[in-house]
């Protein structure tokens, strides 16, 4: 049942930039899973009607970067108050070899669902655990996962060929390299299998070797960029996170990391980075130039103590801006508003943190320009759709694919009080009141439940898995 009438929403912001941010409405139309009308509609005979009265609409979020087997792995004390480098010892690389099947499908059902619930309608897992003779197919349960909920799934498929550990042979199975043979041989197969080149595909696929500098040699990373470009594929990778990242690009390459991946054809409208956190000048001129995208990642860059990347900046020069919640192992809040609430606090933070009074030559606090909700907004929906080539999705405009989240903002009092309730659920934050989303004009989500998951069963899973798992230490 994809067809319906929205009526009376007090606002909709439909992920576009300057004064189309917002549409009049008060009713969308949906039909054949589209967007058919927008505006102060009439009912048709039988057609079937939802009130949205006290709602706000948004495109269903697009989270472009994730690691779902992490949602197993929240607040690991081991690793909880370490950066990026330790962190990855302490907690990743040492839990994830101990998870087992079970394991790892509860952990993207865990994560699928935390992001449904927030409004999200499309994920992209960049799942990069993989190895030699693997013993079960982590993309074929991820596929399966997001399908049984009616999410949209882009697979970016990680791996790489080298360890960081020196000598490999005396390594776990589960923690060994494959060879760039084996992973491109996995990237033609996960294409045949799973990957539709459509606007509004439900399923598609990323290259993604696990991090540029640490993952690959410079040659297979060319080599890959070029499989995946005949293949119609799109590049997606871990950049400049941390300072840790210029060290390494440095003393391996003598440049900066930007400068690292153009020579390794890494950079264009076909590629992005999550997180980009450390980046000088030059390099976001390079980064908007070519129009490469960036996963920002606020809240894992906050709990790592990696910094707040230069998001506005990436913006200005060109480059193609989305949002992603990263692994639940280093972001305790995986979803969509959580991040979206702390993207739009920590641009302005950054800002303010960079202006410079007028006595020493500065702007004052000029310089601290304001990202807007909407510009966030356009950040989580649009602009992840753009750079993952879902152009049907993303907007909240006719003819487009009917991905839309419904908020309600009369039953919270956090939005009581709000002179402009358009921007309520991403300016106050907390848990929204998510009434219904819908993906392809299918209803996946409806009054905060998902039909048919008991989430106080899945509760009690996941407190067994984290149990038994630690008991595998
Ligand atoms: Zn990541």
């Amino acid at each position: 049942m994809t067809d319906f009438l929205i009526r009376n929403a007090t606002a909709i912001l439909t992920g576009l930039a300057g004064a189309a941010a917002r549409a009049p409405g008060p009713d969308v139309r949906v039909r054949a899973g589209r967007i058919a009308a927008i505006g102060a509609l009439t009912p048709e005979p039988g057609e079937r009607q939802l009130d949205a009265t006290g709602c706000v609409i948004y495109p269903a979020w697009v989270n472009t970067h994730h690691h779902l087997f992490q949602s197993l792995l929240k607040g690991d004390p081991v690793g909880l108050n370490a950066t990026l480098t330790p962190w990855l010892t302490a907690t990743p690389m040492r839990l994830r070899p101990l998870m087992n099947e079970n394991d790892f499908r509860l952990a993207a059902r865990i994560g699928l669902l935390e992001l449904a619930l927030s409004g999200c309608g499309t994920v992209a897992d960049h799942n990069y655990h993989y190895y030699p003779h693997m013993p079960y197919d982590t993309s074929a349960i991820l596929f399966d996962e997001a399908e049984k909920l009616g999410l949209r799934f882009v697979l970016c498929r990680g791996g790489g060929t080298l360890s960081r550990v020196a000598d490999t042979s005396n390594l776990p199975p589960a923690s060994r390299p494959e060879t760039l043979d084996g992973f491109m041989t996995d990237i033609e197969r996960l294409a045949q299998l799973y990957h539709d080149p459509a606007p509004d595909a439900m399923r598609k696929l990323v290259s993604a070797p696990t991090t540029p500098p640490h993952s690959m040699r410079p040659q297979e990373l060319r080599d890959c960029a070029a499989q995946a470009r005949r293949l119609g594929l799109r590049l997606h990778s871990h950049l400049s996170e941390t300072v840790h990242y210029q060290d390494t690009v440095d003393s391996q390459h003598q440049m900066k990391p930007v400068q690292f991946c153009e020579t390794i054809d890494w950079l264009g409208p076909d590629v992005w980075f999550a997180h980009l956190v450390k980046l000088d000048d030059d390099e976001i001129a390079l980064l908007g130039k070519t129009r490469t995208g960036i996963a920002h990642c606020p809240q894992s860059n906050g709990r790592l103590g990696s910094g707040i990347a230069p998001v506005r900046q990436l913006d200005a020069a060109g480059a193609q801006i989305s949002i992603g919640v990263d692994g639940a192992a280093s972001n305790e809040a995986a979803d969509m508003i959580s991040e979206t609430h702390a993207a739009w606090l920590m641009q302005r933070a950054r800002a303010g943190y960079e202006a410079v009074p007028y006595f020493r030559g500065g702007q004052g606090e000029a310089e601290a320009a304001s990202t807007t909700v909407e510009d966030v907004v356009r950040w989580g929906t649009a602009g992840g759709a753009r750079l993952m080539g879902l152009d049907a999705v993303g907007t909240v405009e006719v003819g487009q694919a009917a991905d839309l989240s419904i908020y309600g903002i009369d039953r919270d009092p956090r939005y009581f009080g709000l002179h402009d309730l358009a921007i309520g659920p991403v300016a106050s934050g907390g848990t929204a009141d998510l009434r219904w989303m819908f993906v392809g004009g299918k209803e996946v989500v409806r009054d905060g439940r998902l039909p048919d998951l008991d989430v106080i069963e899945l509760g009690r899973q996941s407190r067994d898995a984290v149990r038994a798992l630690l008991a595998r230490l």
